[in-house]
């Protein structure tokens, strides 16, 4: 627990709409643009329901023509991964219906681009992406971990004792499975088509640390911010390599990477230092899309039983978004009850959610006018979780 108050010049959650440009084969296909109005100036966006206009109003509203390098300057997390370095917890996710440019805005790069080399694990993979991205393409994960390190190298000078670890996990069907675990990739590689037959991880309460914790998840200590990109990279590689094996539909899995931060803390006297820990949780949601809950599927189906756990942790992490905002106003109560428990993925942020931690979710939408529907349900989330 860290005991600083959190501060107020940066809100503790912060919502950010981005939108996407109309891609190629879009324009080919003849999809036309949607009728909804972007004001970056003043933060709304207005969509018709039903004949009527709706307008939203968010924390930062991204129109279609930002850059990578714009949507990190706009969205304040440079600020965020700050705070995270001063001991306080943060998480960032991505939110939207699948092709919305959620992992364009979490990954958005190559590996091969940023450190020159592919590192040997990815050697044998399936090719991911059959072009390097230029560095503008770095998506926010990338430069918030090169963040984090410039400010844990500075600190290094006065502090010899503060480390960063990463882990890496993806959530399939409310199982976890660890995308840094070299021998269990292989051990789910060998399950090849039969996903159901490989448990995932345990998540475990940790009752003296009061905290959620997977049972043998991998965690690299990491000297350098190339180190940390080596392994997110060797994950995507291993995320790929489930989704073409194991039937790991990555559009209905969220993914998560952890950076922890962990200082000791000299204390007065004979007393032991004690650790001072922070977490940043970088998470790429599974689309939320509703449409394949309800199209003919049978209810013994995979993609029923996908679409089923997909809603279902979509809807706790609202409610506890909605929780957290709530406590933040000032005639909130303490007994807010928050529903960590509920699903997989918000155990697993508990850490990085509660308490003394800053929030900041992206809501992406798409530009057809063909999708004004799930635009409208992703901007009623996004206004609900506010
Ligand atoms: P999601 O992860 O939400 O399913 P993706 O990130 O895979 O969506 O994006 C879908 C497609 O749109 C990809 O081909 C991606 O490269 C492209 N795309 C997404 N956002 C942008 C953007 N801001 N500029 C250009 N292309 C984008
Ligand atoms: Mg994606």
């Amino acid at each position: 627990e860290v005991d600083v108050k959190l501060d107020k010049a940066i809100p503790a959650v912060q919502i950010c709409i981005r939108l996407r440009p109309m891609l190629q084969w879009e324009k080919s296909d003849g999809y036309t643009h949607s009728a909804m109005q972007l004001k970056e100036d003043d933060g709304t966006i207005s969509l018709k329901e039903e004949g009527r206009n709706r307008q939203f109003r968010f924390n930062r509203v991204i129109g279609e023509e930002r850059t990578q390098q714009e949507v990190w300057d706009m969205s304040g997390i440079e600020d965020v991964v700050g705070k995270v370095a001063l001991g306080f917890h943060a998480t960032v996710f991505a939110y939207g219906q699948t092709g919305t440019g959620k992992t364009h805005t979490m990954e958005g790069f190559n590996y091969e681009h940023f450190c020159g080399s592919a590192p040997s694990a990815a050697a044998s993979r399936p090719r991911v992406k059959a072009k390097t991205t230029p560095a503008d393409q770095l998506g926010i994960v990338p430069r918030a971990v090169l963040t984090l390190f410039d400010r844990v190298e500075a600190m290094r000078r006065t502090d010899t004792s503060a480390v960063v670890r990463v882990s890496f996990l993806q959530i399939y069907n409310e199982k976890i499975f660890d995308l840094l675990n070299p021998s269990l990739s292989v051990a789910q590689r060998e399950t090849g088509g039969r996903g159901e037959e490989f448990a995932g991880l345990r998540l475990r309460w940790d009752a003296a640390k009061r905290h959620f914790f997977v049972e043998n998840l991998f965690q690299y200590e990491c000297a350098s911010a190339e180190e940390a990109l080596q392994h997110y990279q060797t994950g995507i590689a291993n995320k790929q390599v489930a989704s073409t094996t194991m039937n790991v539909a990555s559009s209905r899995s969220h993914t998560l990477l952890t950076l922890t931060l962990a200082r000791r803390e000299e204390r007065e006297e004979a007393a032991a230092p004690r650790e001072v820990v922070s977490q940043l949780s970088l998470v790429d949601l599974a689309g939320s899309e509703r449409s394949v809950a309800s199209g003919g599927m049978g209810r013994s189906s995979t993609r029923f039983h996908e679409a089923i756990n997909v809603n279902q942790s979509l809807f706790v992490l609202r409610r506890v978004i909605t929780a957290l905002s709530k406590r933040e106003k000032p005639e909130a109560k303490n007994e807010i009850h928050v529903p960590y428990r509920e699903s997989k993925l918000t155990s697993l942020l508990h850490n990085s959610l509660g308490g003394n931690s800053y929030l900041v979710m992206f809501a992406c939408l798409a530009p057809a006018d063909r999708h004004d529907d799930e635009n409208l349900s992703t901007l009623q989330y996004a206004s609900q979780a506010a």
